[in-house]
């Protein structure tokens, strides 16, 4: 087979080290009961992988020019799914699925964030994420209050669980590299939620985020077109005078539900 050219549009930077896949494969815990969606599967190195310590692997690919090389691999337990997974409704997603199931990619860096917001919160059935991504997403996705990365993606990821970076990876690592390093980052979706709050939840992240430099009172207000009597009645002072960034994610859930309590009134 010729060599494939790759495209820059879809974000096309492979990975061939196998140590390192087989890392990344056991940093998201597959074991041979798991059923994993894959978000990209390039020339399919990671889904091979993964296929070979799965039970089921539902990977998509966008780049139709991937299909003759991806269905000459001949993996007995992976579906292919040959379209742009942003355009898929999460249910239909799902039915690919018997039970609970595990996110596993080396994502395309130009959907990064909207691939992240696609899946979190969105279903009880997912048990983790683990995602290759840019370094300095990486580092706002595990930030936590007093690190200058902390934000609107560290506080939404922490209403379901915990992130951690399981290992940095070079751009020399990615057939082209990249202009950035990357990082592995695993979210292990271990928080009760509930699936009706969780939208209402982010936005509310968004908004009190939305001016670093104002003030809870100041971001609320202007965000949810509110006064500040009735910010009081669930605030106090103290905690209007500071920025979002001045508390935890546990802290911002915690004012969030009583919000939420005086927007139901
Ligand atoms: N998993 C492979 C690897 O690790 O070598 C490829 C990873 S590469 C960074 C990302 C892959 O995602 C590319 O093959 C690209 O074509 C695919 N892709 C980009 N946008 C996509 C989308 N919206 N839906 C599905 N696949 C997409």
């Amino acid at each position: 087979m010729k060599e494939f050219q790759t495209k820059k549009k879809y974000g096309q930077n492979f990975l061939t080290d196998k140590n390192l896949l087989s890392a990344i494969c056991s940093d998201a815990d597959i074991c041979k009961d798991d059923e994993v969606l894959e978000i990209g599967a390039g020339l399919g190195a990671l889904t091979e992988i993964l296929s070979n310590n799965a039970k089921k692997v539902v990977s998509f690919e966008i780049d139709k020019d991937l299909v003759e090389p991806l269905k000459a691999i001949n993996l007995s337990n992976v579906e292919f799914i040959f379209d742009d997974i942003l355009k898929w409704n999460n249910d239909e997603i799902e039915k690919k699925f018997v039970g609970d199931y595990k996110i596993v990619a080396n994502l395309p860096y130009y959907i990064t964030t909207p691939i992240i917001f696609k899946f979190l919160g969105k279903s009880k059935r997912i048990k983790s994420m683990t995602i290759m991504v840019q370094k300095e997403v990486a580092l706002r996705m595990v930030a936590k209050k007093g690190d200058s990365d902390y934000g609107i993606l560290s506080a939404s990821i922490a209403c379901l669980g915990e992130a951690t970076t399981t290992r940095n990876v070079g751009r020399k690592m990615f057939s082209p590299p990249p202009k950035v390093d990357s990082a592995v980052v695993k979210i292990d979706i271990n928080k009760p939620f509930e699936l009706q709050e969780i939208d209402k939840q982010f936005e509310f992240i968004r908004k009190i985020f939305a001016m670093r430099r104002k003030t809870i009172l100041n971001n609320l207000s202007m965000g949810y077109k509110i006064n500040r009597q009735e910010l009081q009645s669930v605030f106090n002072i103290d905690e209007l005078s500071k920025r979002a960034e001045d508390f935890s994610t546990e802290e911002i859930i915690n004012m969030y539900y009583r919000f939420s309590a005086l927007m139901k009134k």
